[in-house]
């Protein structure tokens, strides 16, 4: 269940969340993931390397540490060696607009992400080009990833991101940082995986 806070709300986030997680574990098991989205994106005044951004990132980054452990983070990260991470969720899943227009994501503008309308597609019509668009953005696609070592871990990053700051959804936001981020979980995945228990 993927969740966006805002500035606004983040305080009732973190009073709230923990124990709201707890009872939902509970009632429905473990496998069922709250995800939170720690990124706002840019437009209307907001400016996603401001202070103010980067302190928000960080407070949601702790308030999902602070729920889910390393252990089960790392567990539904799914950063295994057997495991292939080759797009985000760009054109996995199905967007519906209020109007019907069916979209790859809700990050990007209806011209980039529209496959069509539900009112005149089938679901099957509309699931084909969704697939269609995301094998079409998939990291071996990006011309800056397609050598990368990391990049069936990574998989090009947030395509909405990547429109946003660099113009083009397959024109990725990296630098060394992000990517010594990435080298840093795959340790502590490999500990994880390897030396448990
Ligand atoms: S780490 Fe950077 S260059 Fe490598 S796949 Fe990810 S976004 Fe692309």
């Amino acid at each position: 269940m993927p969740w966006f806070p805002q500035p606004k709300n983040l305080d009732t986030f973190e009073k709230e969340l923990p124990e709201f997680v707890e009872k939902l574990r509970d009632k429905v098991g473990e496998e069922f993931i709250v995800r939170l989205a720690p990124e706002i994106l840019e437009g209307r005044n907001i400016d996603s390397l401001s202070r103010e951004n980067i302190k928000f990132r960080k407070r949601v980054r702790k308030l999902f540490d602070d729920i889910y452990s390393e252990e089960f983070l790392y567990k539904i990260e799914k950063r295994k060696p057997t495991n292939k991470t080759i797009n985000c969720g760009y054109g996995a899943g199905i967007q519906i607009g209020s109007q019907g227009e069916c979209l790859a994501c809700d990050t990007v503008p209806t011209e980039i992400g529209s496959v069509g309308n539900i009112k005149n597609h089938s679901l099957k019509e509309l699931r084909d080009k969704l697939l269609e668009k995301f094998k079409n953005t998939n990291v071996d696609k990006m011309e800056e990833c397609k050598d990368c070592d990391l990049r069936y871990f990574c998989g090009g990053g947030c395509k909405g991101m990547n429109l946003q700051r660099n113009g083009s959804i397959l024109s990725p936001v990296c630098n060394e940082d992000s990517k010594k981020e990435i080298l840093s979980s795959l340790v502590k995945m490999n500990k994880w995986i390897y030396q448990r228990k």
